[in-house]
């Protein structure tokens, strides 16, 4: 849509409006959870919305495209044949104050689950991403860990309906990118046009906020390629692996990261069931074994490698698949899982192809 549907909403109104969308959609927003962080959650009530949520330790995308244990179908034994049934469907929702960096993730979940895959395209995440509303917040307290602004990943530019922007005075800028973004809008029951010194002000307050980014890509993006192409056989990786305990917890809480498994879970009386899609990890020993008991990642060091070329080579039709949020480094309990580190690490020493 075109620079017009650019508007300004005060804090007040904004917090009506979400209480207006509760009444139609379900919301999914920052809240803030007992122990003082934050995490996204279904509201009860407009207030429970944390607007100036640094981040949340699972990120948004896994709740929407993920759920745990989803029912893909199901079936049951009618007149002594197999009658399929369907799974638990996509959930409609809204999703508020989402941050640019998760909004990338959702490039990256397209690519590896959405349309473009034609055939291999994943039904249940097709149909999911259908109903699914983003409006976006920009970010004004940068993650702790995190190195966005190198990736370019701390503005959003597509893959949402309207985008939000604290002014710090009070006001709103609200960006409406999608028809559905304008139906979304049209219940605001207070606004004005965005002006020129408005648009400004966004531009001002988001060139600010790109300063206090506290970490920085050790490697050009465009470079990453060739970087770690020449490191294959580093040392680090074995090193690091080491270290592992494979938890899995840098996998589980990456927007980025789409792998899941399908289990069978028939009733105990066998005349029913369901398969199952649950979320997996390339960090898990058992993530690789194929029939006949060969597990292709065996070491802990192509764990660590893969995990790091996944990231930042194996570039899933984007410039890289780590969009920088930082959330694997908070959530190791070894402390080996931050990619600066690692590419700092790899740095240091090259090792040609053997
Ligand atoms: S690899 Fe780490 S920093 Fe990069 S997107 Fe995943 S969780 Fe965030
Ligand atoms: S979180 Fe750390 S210890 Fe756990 S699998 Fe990842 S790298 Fe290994």
């Amino acid at each position: 849509m075109k620079k017009e549907s650019c508007f300004i909403i005060r804090r007040e109104v904004l917090f009506d409006w979400v209480e207006t969308l509760m009444k139609e959609e379900k919301i999914l927003a920052p809240v803030e959870t007992d122990d003082g962080k934050f995490a996204f959650e279904f509201l009860n009530k407009a207030e429970e919305i944390r607007l100036n949520y640094d981040t949340t330790n699972l990120p948004p995308t896994q709740k929407i495209f993920m759920p745990q244990d989803e029912k893909v179908i199901t079936w049951k034994k009618v007149d002594g044949k197999t009658v399929f049934g369907p799974g638990d469907g996509p959930t409609p929702m809204v999703v508020f104050g989402m941050h640019p960096y998760d909004i990338h993730a959702i490039k990256v979940w397209d690519d590896v689950m959405g349309e473009k895959r034609n055939a291999l395209a994943d039904p249940q995440y097709l149909a999911q991403r259908e109903v699914t509303a983003v409006i976006g917040l920009d970010v004004i307290v940068p993650p702790p860990n995190s190195f966005c602004e190198s990736l370019g990943t701390h503005i959003a530019t597509e893959n949402y309906d309207i985008m939000l922007t604290d002014l710090f005075d009070g006001r709103y800028f609200v960006e409406v990118a999608t028809h559905r973004g304008m139906s979304l809008f049209l219940s605001v029951s207070d606004f004005d046009d965005a002006t020129p010194n408005d648009h400004k002000l966004r531009r001002l307050v988001r060139e600010e906020i790109a300063t206090r980014y506290p970490e920085t890509l050790p490697v050009p993006i465009g470079e990453l390629h060739e970087f770690l192409e020449k490191r294959i056989h580093h040392p680090y990786f074995d090193v690091t692996g080491e270290l592992c305990v494979a938890c899995a917890k840098c996998t589980f809480v990456c927007p980025t990261c789409t792998c899941c498994n399908i289990k069978e879970e028939p009733a105990l009386d066998g005349q029913s069931g369901c398969r199952v899609r649950e979320c997996d990890s390339c960090q898990l020993p058992g993530f690789t074994k194929m029939a006949g008991g060969v597990i292709a990642r065996k070491s802990p060091g192509a764990r660590v490698r893969h995990r790091i070329l996944d990231k930042f080579d194996y570039h899933h039709g984007c410039a890289a698949s780590c969009v920088g949020c930082g959330r694997c480094v908070r959530a190791c309990p070894a402390d080996i899982a931050d990619p600066i580190k690692a590419l700092n690490l790899l740095r240091d020493e090259e090792v040609p192809h053997e």
